[in-house]
């Protein structure tokens, strides 16, 4: 589906012409290198005013739509109201087929590169119970258990029979029965022995949570809504918005009530049929009833003192990776099926059970995800999700066609490939999932982002160049003013050592001198590993004098910079052709900090960059496209992080007793503490850990801890009064140490921004529960909870670095709300629902 091709346009300019005389239209909006290639943006409204003023657009553009064997009222009525004209199923005249089933080899092989089908092939993968939890036992088999421990155990019958009954033997039960493809809690009941478990059909027993997190004693579930425009390269958002759904009964394990529906089964097929059922009627309330929005329930959860960012941190987890489990299977058969790139996209249901210790777990993957609008509520959500899961998608296929500006001679004109190192195919997907990204609306894209690409690359098993390209340009600027500071701050160190090696030359503590140079060169192999050219070094012979050593250090620390900033140029010559959207803290303003900074600020600033993300790797590389190893490594970056980590930690103990306190960074941990800045830092920390709290070469009498260090910090800064083992760094970027952890703008402040956006509270007074069987209110407090997000930084030194500051604090800023924008267009709606609801039969 795409403006530019409401049945193809014969003539590309006339398309064009046509956009140019809707300018102003609410619902286009303008991509392109040029910005003159229409795409339509689509209102959530239309489904309660009619369309009104937007109906002439898919009637100008000639865009049609058909519906398959689902029954989807809402989608219809957002196409329709947008003036999309809707053709019998047989036809092939269409932009878009929404349909509630997997399409046959040959349709999708049939299908035009403007044509676009709501399903990718196979994706019965994630969406079908059995074939799910084989994908996630396969991870679990390949990259440990643990990591992938996100589903029930489950197996499945009576293939498996074998297995079940040697895990009955270790645990109890009760368990949990389930046709392996069914929905909607149809033929699901729980057993407290496997002898109650039929031998003759096909089944997926799994272990029953019995420990669910309870809200006014109740059950429930959270129903998400994850977007997938993509296998290849993998594209994952996941909607801000979903919908937390109670059963009707009082939770109570005992096994007296283990036949009790209602009390078990949180599905809304199930608990409607429950004299207990209670509706909200009332739009602008989201926590009353048996559905509540998720941020209602999130809110719920952080007043009763619950850490909700940690928990959507986890839920993002899980998303990310079920869709991987079954990645290489779908990108594998897109190839062989899909004929285009754009022609699929897929919106799943993920419903997600919370226990009591606040773990999420995946029950299921819905491949038709309920549109259904039974309440004000749902028709509010599912409104905003699907008229921005349109926008979203769309956009001109073949944009370089298409473009009058000429944007295919751009690309592949005379210098095009070598300048940019990409190819067409290349920068049309990279312009895509920009321009997805800016209107994403709702939608927030989890994978990739620098953090995730980190954390998960390693998994993906169809990993491509188109992969790895996204990887490395759609976070461009940010990675080279870290290396900017970077290269400035180890030309700090270079600038310290040759003028200590033009002092006497002796030294009064020379193996602390030794340890200093030590730690320079490991340091420096590191990071020289990642640079495309080889670059060889050693330590300087212990026999020569010492100023000779720091000579040669200096030397070779020289080299290191030039080799490095040569690098750096060349991307920055390949972003200068890149979109302005991507710049981060402004150039001239950066350039004069890290010229006039301090060895000490630009610690400080790299520190920032460690945290922001939770890795070192954006400055020191990943060898993702490292032309020494000639394979697209950042699979193993997450591992060689840790690894790192847990090596320079053990260098770092050896070094400083102190040290050896920190707990040892499992891969686990060091995963999860990168998405939640739970704690432990990462191989740059512990040498930042080393380099400020190592005390300062100087008469035994001036030193803090007597301890053998090697430091690198600079001699004319005092030594920090007691060393704190656990703290990375003092830096006028952290905040207040109980604080220090959320000064990282992840998913504590982009949950946090969550919680305290206007919900219904705002406008509509609080509704007592009802106090017969239902969950309360959740009682949200009005404003913004300060405490939930820090301030970031605490005043700056310069005015330079004042405006630094500021641009990162921006930056900082900018990309949690790239991760979660208010969704205020969710609200707004609920005017609208709130007036028409009831004229709007489903
Ligand atoms: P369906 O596709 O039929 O909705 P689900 O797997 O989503 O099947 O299960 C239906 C309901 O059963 C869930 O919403 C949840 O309340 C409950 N449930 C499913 N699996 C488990 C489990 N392993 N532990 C606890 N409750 C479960």
């Amino acid at each position: 589906m795409s403006l530019d091709c409401g049945r193809k346009p014969e003539h590309p300019e006339e398309t064009h012409a046509n956009s140019t005389q809707t300018e102003d239209h609410p619902c286009i909006a303008w991509s392109g290198l040029s910005r003159k290639i229409p795409v339509l943006v689509f209102h959530a409204e239309t489904v309660v005013s009619k369309g009104g003023e937007f109906r002439d657009i898919g009637e100008r553009y000639n865009l049609a739509f058909k519906i398959v064997r689902t029954e989807s009222r809402l989608v219809r009525s957002i196409l329709s109201s947008h003036g999309f004209h809707e053709v019998h199923p047989n036809s092939n005249d269409f932009n878009l087929m929404w349909t509630g089933i997997h399409l046959k080899p040959y349709l999708l092989r049939g299908l035009q590169d403007f044509q676009k089908v709501n399903h990718f092939p196979r994706s019965y993968e994630l969406t079908r119970k059995d074939r799910l939890y084989k994908n996630i036992q396969r991870m679990q088999q390949v990259h440990g258990f643990k990591r992938f421990h996100i589903i029930p155990q489950s197996f499945i019958l009576p293939s498996e029979y074998q297995e079940f009954c040697s895990s009955c033997a270790k645990d109890k039960g009760p368990w949990i029965i389930k046709p392996v493809a069914s929905s909607r809690g149809r033929g699901i009941y729980l057993v407290s022995s496997p002898n109650q478990i039929p031998m003759d059909e096909n089944i997926l027993v799994s272990r029953y949570i019995n420990n669910p997190l309870l809200i006014d004693d109740f059950k429930f579930d959270v129903r998400l809504y994850v977007l997938v425009t993509s296998y290849e390269p993998l594209i994952i958002y996941l909607y801000e918005e979903g919908l937390a759904r109670f059963a009707t009964v009082k939770y109570d394990h005992a096994a007296k009530n283990i036949k009790n529906q209602f009390m078990h089964l949180t599905n809304y097929s199930v608990n409607k049929k429950s004299s207990d059922y209670v509706s909200c009627d009332d739009p602008e309330v989201e926590d009353y009833g048996n559905k509540w929005s998720m941020s209602a329930m999130l809110r719920y959860l952080k007043q009763e003192g619950k850490d909700t960012a940690l928990l959507m941190g986890q839920v993002e987890d899980l998303v990310i990776k079920a869709v991987l489990s079954a990645e290489q299977q779908i990108a594998t058969a897109c190839k062989m099926y899909v004929p285009h790139r754009n022609n699929c996209f897929e919106l799943y249901g993920f419903d997600v059970l919370i226990d009591s210790n606040l773990k999420p777990w995946l029950l299921e993957v819905n491949l038709s995800p309920s549109l259904a609008c039974d309440a004000p509520l749902d028709l509010k959500i599912k409104a905003s999700m699907i008229s921005d899961m349109f926008s979203l998608r769309q956009r001109p296929v073949s944009a370089s066609d298409v473009d009058p500006s000429g944007t295919k001679d751009k690309v592949a004109g005379k210098d095009g490939d070598s300048t940019l190192g990409l190819t067409a195919e290349e920068l049309k997907v990279l312009r895509k999932i920009k321009e997805e990204n800016e209107r994403r609306g709702g939608f927030i894209r989890i994978f990739p982002t620098p953090e995730t690409w980190e954390l998960y690359s390693g998994y993906l098993e169809y990993k491509t160049s188109m992969n790895c390209m996204l990887a490395t340009r759609l976070f461009p600027e940010s990675k080279v003013q870290a290396r900017m500071a970077f290269s400035s701050y180890l030309h700090r160190v270079q600038m310290r050592l040759l003028a200590e090696s033009r002092g006497n030359g002796s030294s009064a503590w020379p193996e602390r001198d030794d340890d200093q140079m030590e730690l320079v060169v490991r340091f420096l192999k590191r990071a020289a590993s990642n640079l495309q050219q080889d670059l060889r070094v050693a330590l300087p012979s212990r026999r020569l004098p010492l100023a000779d050593r720091r000579r040669i250090l200096s030397h070779q620390l020289g080299e290191f910079i030039h080799c490095y900033n040569k690098e750096t140029e060349q991307m920055v010559k390949k972003m200068e052709r890149l979109a302005e959207e991507e710049r981060c803290v402004n150039p001239d303003v950066f350039q004069e900090f890290v010229e006039e900074a301090s060895e000490s600020d630009l610690e400080e600033v790299l520190t920032f960059y460690t945290h922001k993300n939770k890795s070192a790797s954006v400055f020191l590389g990943t060898g993702c496209t490292n032309a020494k190893s000639g394979v697209a490594s950042s699979g193993r970056t997450s591992q060689r992080t840790v690894e790192d980590a847990q090596q320079a930690m053990g260098e770092c103990s050896a070094l400083d007793p102190s040290l050896s306190t920190i707990r040892p960074a499992t891969p686990e941990l060091l995963t999860l503490s990168s998405q939640h800045s739970m704690g432990y830092p990462t191989a740059l920390d512990y040498a930042h850990i080393q380099l400020q709290h190592c005390p300062l070469p100087g008469p035994p009498g001036l030193q803090q801890s007597g301890n053998v260090t090697a430091c690198l910090g600079p001699a004319t800064v005092p030594a920090p009064p007691a060393p704190e083992p656990l703290r990375p760094v003092h830096t006028c970027f952290t905040p207040p140490a109980s604080t220090a952890v959320s000064s990282v703008p992840s998913a504590v402040q982009i949950y946090s921004q969550k919680l305290s956006r206007p919900t219904s509270f705002r406008q509509a007074p609080r509704k007592a529960s009802l106090g017969k069987a239902r969950p309360g209110s959740a009682g949200i407090s009005k404003d913004p909870d300060p405490a939930v997000v820090p301030p970031l930084i605490t005043p700056p030194v310069s005015p330079n670095q004042q405006a630094v500051v500021a641009a990162l604090q921006r930056l900082a800023e900018k990309q949690a709300t790239r991760q979660y924008s208010a969704s205020s267009h969710i609200n707004l709606l609920t005017q609208h629902v709130s007036f028409s609801y009831v004229t709007f039969t489903f």
